[in-house]
């Protein structure tokens, strides 16, 4: 996936202060070779790069502290932008019935999406759907329709194969009306390639339906081709979503990324399945993580954020020498050690800890460290910068606030400045500086 051909480049950065231009772009090109691979329109690639690159390479990210992770956070935005932001639903008519209709090739599944849709509808939406047979081609495809609507127990209008799609649909509308139907499905024919007579028929249909939607069923196996099928429907008949099959198969997610920025128009559902159950909203964010492989992306952005740490070390080291050390920092501190696991865990790392003398009586216990931090937090900022000011009632306040004891308070400040005190010694020491008290 796109994660594993981030790693190798990410794993450079790692090291460094921070994201050099040169740095985006060996990454960018990386994405690019592998949207490519994914069979993603090249137009729409480039753009994409374009505009990742526009955002990575400027302040937002080179003065930041986490460059690794912003720019997957970049090129994962982007990925959902290109897929249309948002979830985008179904259309719903101020007057009902709504007029759903289904176009697409043959064998994209409109038939399958049909009752899929009507089961949905139904399930998720309290609707009372109506399908319609308009395929009169396809030999099987009505009796196909039909199976489905036994199968779900929701009505089928079909009038056989001697009588015009346009015919059927007339009688169709006029029956939904009579039994009050909030839904008509019309599941239409499709061809092997895109040519006129499909599309003049299709035409035929919106003009006495109207639909409220039109639905594009594109298999999301076919990449790139699925795009063209996409761009010559949405022109001759103007398509209002698109519903992309097959997404549970083995497939590279390259029409996904494409088809929302070539037509302009929405994915609104992804088949995940052969089964009637087996269609889901579709969700841009969901989608942009899946082809990034978030999993692994997560991984990378923790490797990433090294260079964070060594970055905050020099200048707490700093601080330490120069006696500025505050409570926002001690705070961080312990924030950095708890999100490395259980203390006492970590002591076990420690090369040669498990040998030491006395190491089983160490009792460590992270609930003081919960405490700790309640108080800290409790602290107002001037307290937190300069704990000299933290008179008797500022202490009563804190140990109220954080749920401890004003005993738990003066013990914590007065650690602090203690620890203070011994760094800066400690640091003075390791200059070769202040070697006064020595000791250690
Ligand atoms: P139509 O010609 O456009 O009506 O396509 P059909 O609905 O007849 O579907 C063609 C084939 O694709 C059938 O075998 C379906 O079971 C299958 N199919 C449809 N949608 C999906 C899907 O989301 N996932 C999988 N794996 N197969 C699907
Ligand atoms: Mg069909």
């Amino acid at each position: 996936g796109l994660a594993e051909r981030l790693q190798g480049t990410l794993n450079k950065i790692r090291g460094k202060g921070k994201v050099s231009e040169a740095d985006v772009k060996e990454m960018m090109r990386e994405v690019r070779f592998a949207l490519l691979e994914a069979d993603v329109n090249f137009k729409v690639v480039k753009e994409f790069i374009t505009s990742v690159k526009e955002r990575a390479v400027g302040q937002e990210v080179l003065k930041s502290l986490t460059p690794g992770q912003q720019v997957i956070k970049v090129v994962n935005e982007e990925l959902t932008a290109l897929m249309g932001g948002e979830q985008s639903k179904i259309a719903v008519a101020n007057k009902p019935p709504t007029i759903v209709m289904m176009a697409g090739l043959q064998g994209a599944g409109k038939t399958t999406t049909t009752a899929k849709l009507a089961n949905h509808l139904r399930k998720k939406h309290n609707r009372k759907p109506l399908m319609v047979a308009a395929d009169i081609y396809r030999p099987a495809a009505i009796k196909q329709l039909e199976t489905l609507g036994k199968q779900l127990d929701i009505p089928v209008f079909s009038m056989g194969d001697q009588v015009s799609p346009v015919e059927i649909t007339k009688n169709a509308l006029a029956k939904a009306k009579e039994e009050h139907h909030d839904y008509v499905l019309i599941d239409t024919a499709g061809r092997l390639h895109v040519d006129e007579d499909l599309m003049k028929e299709l035409d035929d249909i919106k003009a006495l339906a109207d639909p409220d939607e039109i639905l594009l069923v594109v298999d999301a196996m076919t990449g790139q081709d699925a795009v063209n099928v996409a761009e010559s429907f949405n022109e001759r008949l103007g398509i209002t979503g698109i519903v992309l099959t097959k997404l549970d198969g083995d497939t590279r997610g390259g029409a996904a990324l494409s088809v929302k920025a070539v037509t302009g128009t929405p994915i609104k559902f992804a088949g995940m399945g052969e089964k009637v159950d087996a269609l889901e909203p579709f969700y841009p964010d969901r989608m942009a993580s899946r082809i990034l492989g978030m999993g692994d992306v997560l991984t990378l952005i923790e490797k990433a954020q090294t260079n964070v740490d060594e970055a905050k070390a020099k200048e707490l080291e700093r601080k330490m020498r120069t006696n500025e050390l505050t409570f926002d920092d001690f705070l961080e501190q312990l924030e950095q050690v708890k999100s490395m696991g259980p203390l006492d865990e970590l002591l076990g790392m420690l090369p040669g800890a498990g040998k030491m003398k006395g190491m089983k009586n160490i009792q460590v216990d992270d609930k003081q460290l919960v405490h700790v931090e309640a108080i800290v937090k409790s602290m107002t900022k001037a307290e937190k910068q300069d704990p000299a000011i933290i008179n008797s009632s500022r202490r009563r306040r804190i140990a109220k606030g954080s749920g401890t004891s004003v005993q738990e308070v003066n013990r914590l400040i007065k650690q602090f400045s203690e620890m203070k005190k011994m760094m800066k010694q400690m640091t003075g020491m390791q200059k070769g500086k202040g070697k006064k008290k020595g000791g250690f």
